[in-house]
């Protein structure tokens, strides 16, 4: 079902811009946008996948990865199809990367009441738009994220934050988790990691997301060796979290596994991990995490002031919580985030 899109504007003829995202697409009529998911039929912008979903299903917050956002908690995570950046090591290339028009036979269609409908069937805590670009399908997940609000569900919105401004100046009332991917610091990592070059709109949208819209956010990079591995691109991403987003903000830095385009650029090492790890906390970042290896001790959650564990991470997300009202139970300190379960 084509249903006409949010955020476009005529220009020349019967081109039209679309203004969903920050590559801005001018596109000719009968044509898609970028991305694949938005087609110009006479002159009007339609999108081609409200309430298609390629995947759903239900895990931990943990997974996303939030660390700081209702820990332990269940989530019907969804995704859809297309994406607005061609990261080559995407792990969700099938998805992201698809034919959208050619693959929509493989999704199913769902409204925004189904979707709702199965969170609380399952007593989730929220529904998460993961696995592609939830800009993607910008007006299916605007209606679904409205109606989970109302039905007392909470939101989160897995991101490479290259929405337009305007986007989120309407989705952000409507997201209480934002979970940031930021691929790098500099133009030239984007370019080569995302094919992306507008980078100041992805670090102001991340600033937005918390000072305007005061939602919990979260930061991952995904560490690539030969692209974003080096230390001063580190030490800038961290003393943007410390300025912009404050000190408290998680920091996800993630081991990379060969995929699409990148199989052959090797895994990343646990010793640059931990590398950028001790510079993230040097830098003054209180809660640096690494993901993508097992059993690391740097996937728990210490109390930045007494440096006592106070959640331990073990598989498939499940925890053990010993927060007290949000506080570490030693010192009393607060661990800033959002926090309804308390206890082991
Ligand atoms: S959402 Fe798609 S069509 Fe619109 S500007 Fe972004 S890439 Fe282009």
């Amino acid at each position: 079902m084509m249903k006409e899109a949010l955020f476009w504007e005529k220009t020349l003829r019967d081109n039209v811009r679309c203004n969903l995202c920050i590559r801005k697409c001018d596109i000719k009529e009968g044509c898609l946008g970028y991305c694949g998911t938005r087609l110009n039929q006479n002159g009007t912008l339609y999108t081609l996948t409200y309430g298609r979903v390629a995947v759903m299903s239900i895990c931990a917050i943990e997974n996303k990865p939030m660390y700081h956002f209702f820990p332990g908690s269940l989530w019907l995570s969804v995704g859809g199809l297309g994406c607005n950046f061609r990261c080559g090591g995407c792990n969700n290339s099938d998805l992201s990367h698809a034919d959208v028009k050619r693959s929509l036979f493989k999704t199913t269609y769902m409204t925004p009441e189904m979707v709702v409908k199965k969170a609380k069937e399952n007593n989730c805590m929220g529904i998460a738009f993961t696995y592609n670009e939830p800009t993607m399908w910008f007006e299916f997940v605007l209606d679904v994220f409205k109606l989970a609000k109302q039905a007392g569900l909470s939101t989160c919105y897995v991101t490479n934050a290259g929405m337009s401004p305007a986007a989120l100046g309407v989705i952000g009332e409507v997201i209480d988790g934002f979970c940031a991917d930021v691929k790098g610091a500099f133009v030239e990592s984007y370019s080569r990691i995302a094919d992306v070059s507008d980078v100041n709109i992805i670090f102001s949208n991340v600033s937005e997301a918390k000072r305007k819209f005061a939602m919990h956010v979260e930061v991952v990079t995904n560490i690539i060796e030969g692209y974003n591995s080096n230390e001063a691109e580190s030490r800038e991403i961290a003393s943007w979290i410390f300025a912009e987003l404050g000190k408290d903000t998680p920091w996800h830095l993630t081991k990379f596994f060969p995929s699409g385009k990148f199989k052959d650029v090797g895994a990343t090492s646990i010793g640059i991990l931990r590398n950028l790890y001790s510079m993230g906390k040097k830098e003054g970042i209180y809660y640096v995490y690494i993901g993508g290896i097992q059993d690391n001790p740097e996937k728990h959650t210490y109390c930045h002031n007494c440096k006592r564990m106070l959640i331990k991470r073990k598989q498939y997300g499940e925890i053990e919580n010993y927060l007290v009202d949000g506080h570490c139970p030693y010192c009393k300190t607060l661990i800033v985030g959002r926090y309804p379960y308390q206890g082991v």
